[in-house]
């Protein structure tokens, strides 16, 4: 959380509780501000992802204009800066190689079948 609140800070964004009926976080883009609906303050993970992708739209802002292209951008946006990308390939690798393990099957057909269930 405090590495969110630092990044909000260094972009000059304000970061703060409300009772939002409706949605769990608003990013209001003409007061560089962020609100958190208050029931966040028990759920932690869930903090965190909205905040980020509150986050993300400022980041991604220059798709203002278009909001279905705009939440799409924050979404991503979100993603990547919780999950780095090197952190989701060595979970990736990590779950080929336990799979190949456990089965007795080269990585490759590990990864396919994985492939196979997420698709
Ligand atoms: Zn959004």
């Amino acid at each position: 959380m405090d590495e969110l609140l630092n990044l909000a800070r260094q972009e000059q964004l304000a970061v703060q509780w409300a009772d939002l009926e409706g949605g769990l976080g608003r990013y209001i883009l003409e007061q560089r501000l962020i609100l958190l609906d208050r029931s966040l303050r028990f759920d932690r993970a869930l903090c965190r992802a909205v905040l980020a992708h509150e986050i993300g739209h400022h980041m991604t802002r220059q798709y203002a204009d278009d909001p279905s292209r705009w939440e799409a951008a924050a979404r991503a946006w979100a993603l990547r800066y919780l999950i780095p990308d090197s952190a989701a390939r060595a979970a990736w690798r990590r779950a080929v190689e336990e799979v190949a393990e456990q089965h007795g099957v080269p990585h490759a057909w590990a990864a396919a079948r994985l492939l196979e269930v997420i698709m």
